[in-house]
């Protein structure tokens, strides 16, 4: 037993299913239970939500999860080898846990969940980073999830919550503060992890808004930031040429000065600049 549930302690499940971490895979595995429980409750009250997990592994936060209560867990892992380890946690929580094994970056788990849906993860960056920005950019919003529960490099955590005026600011904290509200809720070192990786890492807890911070439309809001930072050493007017050939007149009427650079513009300035070029 391991203390959050009757179910067997990790290292034995690990053991049990031969589930030696792949490299290619991305797998750095949370073994403490008491501890994925406190990144389940980082997200919220669970009971009366659905629950997106993707990379489940042998199931160290999906347990965290069930046992805080999640009405439901959709978990959605590409590695075979963990199937028969997150079906004993099905077994132990009847009708709360679906398991599909396949790439997240290919399916679609809408037709699989019922609002209100929370998202909680623990993945290789590379995917968690895509799969931020497309959760961040669906076609209308509010988009399907209340709240995004996501463990991340520290670096990248800090990349998403940034400020004006420093380096990690860039198109990843513009497209995360424009209509959600990011934190940074917990930091854990390599330690934490089996095996351990070679950064720190950071839970970063993201909750939808309701509707944008500032008006804009988001395809011209992500076109001019995304050639802004492109850019981000030269100045705004040059940055942006391609973007408008009456760049400079569109930069004045937002408020910012054509010589700044896009490390200094502030989101509601972007919006405003976007704003600018959508009426011509
Ligand atoms: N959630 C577990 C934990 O916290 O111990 C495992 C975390 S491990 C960092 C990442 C997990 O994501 C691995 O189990 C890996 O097989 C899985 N994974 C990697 N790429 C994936 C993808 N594209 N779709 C679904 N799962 C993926």
């Amino acid at each position: 037993m391991s203390g959050i549930d009757n179910l067997p302690p990790l290292r034995e499940v690990i053991a049990k299913h031969d589930l030696a971490a792949k490299k290619s895979l991305g797998q750095n595995f949370l073994l403490d239970l008491n501890l994925t429980a406190k990144i389940a409750r980082l997200g919220g009250e669970l009971s009366g939500a659905d629950i997106l997990e993707i990379g489940p592994g042998p199931g160290g936060l999906t347990r965290g999860l069930l046992a805080e209560g999640a009405r439901r867990v959709l978990a959605i892992e590409k590695d075979p080898r963990c199937m028969a380890a997150l079906a004993q946690i099905g077994a132990a929580y009847p009708g709360r846990l679906q398991v599909i094994n396949g790439d997240a970056l290919e399916i679609n788990p809408l037709d699989h969940l019922q609002a209100p849906i929370k998202v909680a993860a623990n993945l290789p960056y590379n995917v968690g980073t895509e799969l931020l920005v497309r959760w961040l950019t669906p076609p209308t919003w509010p988009p399907f999830w209340d709240s995004l529960t996501l463990m991340f490099q520290r670096e990248v955590a800090q990349r998403i919550v940034a400020q004006p005026g420093s380096k990690a600011y860039g198109r990843l904290a513009i497209l995360s503060q424009w209509r959600s509200d990011p934190q940074i809720v917990m930091e854990l070192p390599p330690e934490a992890f089996s095996p351990p990786p070679k950064v720190n890492s950071a839970v970063i807890h993201l909750t939808a808004l309701p509707a944008p911070r500032f008006p804009a439309d988001p395809a011209v809001l992500n076109k001019v930031v995304a050639a802004a930072f492109n850019q981000r050493r030269k100045m705004l007017r040059s940055a942006l040429k391609s973007v408008s050939p009456d760049i400079e007149d569109h930069l004045i009427a937002a408020g910012i000065k054509p010589t700044e650079r896009a490390e200094q513009i502030g989101l509601e300035a972007f919006c405003g600049l976007a704003r600018s070029l959508s009426t011509g």
